[in-house]
């Protein structure tokens, strides 16, 4: 047996350069990436992946601790998601949206019973930014209203409704391309936008500013708020106490939809099915994409309340995607309910999060002077890295949101060097690995962290 099998089916043995340097060729020739500059980046060619772990051509291993883009919950290869993918291929590969289809229906069965009370129907799409677009759009048709308030610090996708709700440097170079689209601040005690203290004042300032803006925008105009239950992407920010449930109110006080995005944190990325069931709030709408089916097959969606449901009974749906609950994409999500009761997936992010990342994030947070902040939640986590704890001045300037510029760029090669895939974004290195990872590579993905942060001490001194 070889190390890996190349795309003509052929067993490889490691070690070989050449694989490496031809497939990082064509590459380079022909693929082109996203959010990049196509001359100045240097993708790493992957031969293999299993488990928490991948490695390139030469055979080098690397531990995922960001989950691809927060996608792989269940880990590359999970032989329940590769079987049922397989099994689907083999019976009914592919079938239009308008047709019923058994993996289709049952998971959105599935998804509609473990969502939230009154949740009625799932609209699929093809990933996150679509669900986002699909919420919108259902939003405004369900209330006949336009505007949608969305919050700074957010990533909602990279279509052109999708990046216009985006609250972050990625939407700047594609101007407004939905106009209805108003955004304000969250809470973020840390940075707080309204000089609070504490996060009960947090909480209460936020929804002060909130109210403020829906009376300034014109409640009866406001379709939606749109928010991430925990902002994934741009810091790992848990709602303050009370906060989800304050936004629900001023929401139903106005005829406001919430919806929540929970691309990146549901599928028990938090340790719960969705991170919004750790509150006690129910939004009317929830996207849904990556850990419902790990990214496997490219699959997203909208879990859609009944009121809403109800809007279309008579009147058609203006919407449709050819690849609609794709049988592929739907079977892997099905395997996923599956694997989550059968390896016992919530219960172990939950004591994984609460024994072992927590406690060792904060032992870092006070052995290392760069970091400014640790929080998180599950397998979910973010390291604040300062120049100054004082000042909290970043140790990234603020617009470099994704990209790991330096000096930042040296703690994230440190932990590559040592064998860690590491999830960078703006001045934070953040936690989120597959969720079936065990204690023990948990541990050691920690430790490579832990060694990281002393070149982001020397890079803040
Ligand atoms: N919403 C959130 C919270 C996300 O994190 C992402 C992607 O990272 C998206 C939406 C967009 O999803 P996709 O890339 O599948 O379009």
């Amino acid at each position: 047996m070889g190390d890996y099998t190349d795309l003509h089916g052929a067993e490889q043995s490691f070690g070989d350069t050449e694989a490496q340097r031809a497939v990082r060729e064509n590459d380079r020739q022909y693929v082109f990436h996203s959010w990049s500059a196509q001359g100045q980046i240097d993708p790493l060619p992957i031969a293999k992946g299993e488990g928490v772990r991948f490695w390139d051509y030469d055979g080098t291993e690397y531990l995922d601790f960001s989950s691809q883009l927060v996608n792989l919950n269940l880990g590359h290869q999970h032989p329940g998601l590769v079987r049922a993918i397989q099994e689907q291929a083999g019976r009914l590969a592919t079938i239009q949206p308008a047709m019923a289809n058994d993996v289709r229906g049952e998971l959105a069965k599935r998804i509609v019973e473990h969502s939230f009370d009154g949740a009625r129907s799932v609209f699929f799409t093809n990933g996150g930014a679509d669900a986002n677009e699909y919420a919108v759009r259902m939003a405004r048709h369900h209330t006949g209203r336009q505007k949608v308030l969305a919050r700074y610090r957010s990533y909602h996708g990279s279509t052109s409704t999708a990046i216009t709700l985006t609250g972050e440097p990625r939407r700047w170079a594609n101007g407004t391309l939905d106009s209805g689209i108003v955004h304000f601040f969250g809470p973020y005690p840390y940075r707080s936008a309204f000089y609070a203290e504490t996060p009960e004042q947090e909480t209460e300032r936020a929804l002060a500013h909130l109210r403020q803006t829906i009376e300034l925008e014109g409640p009866s105009t406001i379709a939606a708020i749109i928010l991430e239950s925990v902002t994934g992407t741009n810091g790992i920010l848990i709602p303050t106490p009370g906060y989800l449930e304050g936004v629900r109110a001023l929401c139903d006080e106005h005829g406001i939809l919430l919806i929540a995005d929970e691309v990146m944190a549901g599928f028990g990325r938090t340790g719960e099915w969705f991170a919004f069931q750790a509150f006690d709030v129910q939004p009317d709408l929830v996207t849904f994409a990556k850990g419902v089916n790990s990214g496997y097959v490219p699959l997203g969606g909208v879990v859609i309340s009944e009121a809403i449901h109800e809007t279309f009974a008579d009147k058609p749906f203006p919407g449709g995607l050819t690849y609609s609950g794709h049988p592929l994409g739907a079977a892997a999500g099905v395997a996923t309910f599956d694997i989550f009761a059968e390896e016992g997936i919530l219960e172990r992010v939950k004591d994984l999060g609460e024994r072992v990342v927590g406690p060792r994030l904060r032992e870092m947070a006070e052995k290392h002077p760069s970091v400014g902040e640790v929080r998180g939640t599950g397998l979910f986590w973010a390291i604040e890295l300062v120049i100054d704890r004082e000042t909290r001045e970043p140790l990234v300037p603020f617009n470099a949101a994704g990209a790991a510029g330096a000096p930042f760029a040296k703690v994230v090669a440190a932990c590559k060097a040592a064998g860690l895939w590491p999830f960078a974004a703006g001045n934070r290195l953040q936690v989120a690995p597959p969720l079936i990872i065990s204690e023990e590579d948990l541990r050691a993905g920690l430790d490579i962290i832990d060694a990281a942060l002393d070149v982001a001490d020397a890079e803040a001194a």
